[in-house]
């Protein structure tokens, strides 16, 4: 078994989608283990989302992550990391394949309703950057 970090992002959230998203993930055998809403910062932002500050949508990415509230969740299963990916489906909605929450829910490649880590070292560190080990069970 394994965990990996998931956000609803604030597209997700100001719709209300924090519901029919978590059903997705359930009904994909990934377990919400733990789970809160919270308004990052700018400064939060650019630091979770660091690994990306040459790329050009940079400062976009890290507004549009700060503008309202996300739900922070570890979800855990079975190849939990790339179980949430498929399910999640391709960054950009027009690549995401039929009854992915991208291609559902998403509104643009920014907009994209959620995040998921990528490898077992970056779940581990985006993990422990939301959640202490006692909110951890
Ligand atoms: P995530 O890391 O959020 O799970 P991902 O791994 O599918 O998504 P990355 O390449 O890591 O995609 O990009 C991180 C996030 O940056 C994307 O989810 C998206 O919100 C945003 N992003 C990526 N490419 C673009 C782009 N061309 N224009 C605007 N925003 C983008
Ligand atoms: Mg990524």
């Amino acid at each position: 078994t394994e965990r990996t970090l998931s956000i609803i992002k604030p597209d997700a959230t100001n719709r209300n989608l924090t519901g029919k998203i978590n059903a997705k993930f359930e009904d994909a055998g990934l377990r919400i283990v733990a789970q809160k809403r919270i308004k990052l910062s700018m400064e939060q932002a650019g630091k979770f989302y660091e690994v990306h500050k040459e790329r050009p949508f940079y400062g976009e990415l890290c507004e549009f992550m700060a503008s309202a509230p996300v739900v922070v969740q570890v979800l855990e299963g079975d190849n939990a990391i790339a179980k949430n990916r498929e399910v999640m489906g391709a960054t950009n909605p027009a690549n995401a394949e039929p009854g992915t929450i991208r291609k559902e829910f998403a509104l643009s490649v920014g907009e994209n309703s959620v995040h998921g880590s990528d490898a077992p070292e970056t779940a581990a560190q985006e993990i422990a950057f939301f959640f202490s080990g006692l909110e951890l069970v």
